[in-house]
């Protein structure tokens, strides 16, 4: 394939060209917050863009790098705040790369063996998933929380072994629990 480049907006995180572009309401994703009655209750009353996802793509093959950038909305379930879905990588070795461009949040990440960790981010702080490590974004501010991202183009994503949460969520009252 050839060089390439891209326009990536730091304001909104909009990327031109965009190849793929995913966008998650709270329909979606209403299996992810512990609150799931009030999840119920807000999508009684409308189905919020809770994040989306502009990715350039490249062939999902060992050496090729995937990137784009994640947009999460502010709001809450409850006193939970608006987060990816997160995941493991299907490739164990895979590691992963943020950068954040606009708003507040936080990088939550666990390991299999129960090991839970919080990275806050802010314009200008990378911060780094390492090999083994699930990880979500969640935006604890009043603004659009942008990261843009970088990872193996085969690294798959593994959504099952997160399936019943993280074991950490983080409230927006400071009262983080483990729910798992
Ligand atoms: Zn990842």
């Amino acid at each position: 394939m050839k060089p390439f480049v891209a326009q990536v907006s730091l304001t909104d995180g909009s990327i031109a060209p965009c190849h793929r572009r995913v966008q998650r309401r709270l329909s979606d994703v209403r299996d992810i917050f512990g609150d799931r009655a009030e999840a119920e209750r807000m999508l009684a009353e409308g189905d919020p863009l809770v994040y989306e996802v502009f990715e350039i793509v490249v062939p999902e093959e060992n050496g090729q790098i995937i990137h784009g950038t994640s947009i999460i909305y502010p709001g809450k379930v409850g006193n939970e705040y608006f987060m990816t879905r997160g995941h493991y990588h299907e490739k164990d070795e895979a590691a992963e790369v943020y950068f954040c461009l606009q708003g507040r949040g936080c990088l939550l990440l666990e390991t299999k063996d129960g090991e839970t960790d919080c990275k806050e981010i802010a314009p200008g702080i990378s911060a780094y998933a390492p090999p083994g490590w699930a990880h979500r974004t969640i935006n604890t501010g009043d603004e659009p929380f942008i990261c843009f991202y970088a990872v193996d183009a085969d690294a798959g994503h593994d959504y099952g072994a997160v399936a019943e949460g993280f074991h950490l969520r983080i409230m927006s009252d400071g009262k983080d629990f483990a729910s798992n």
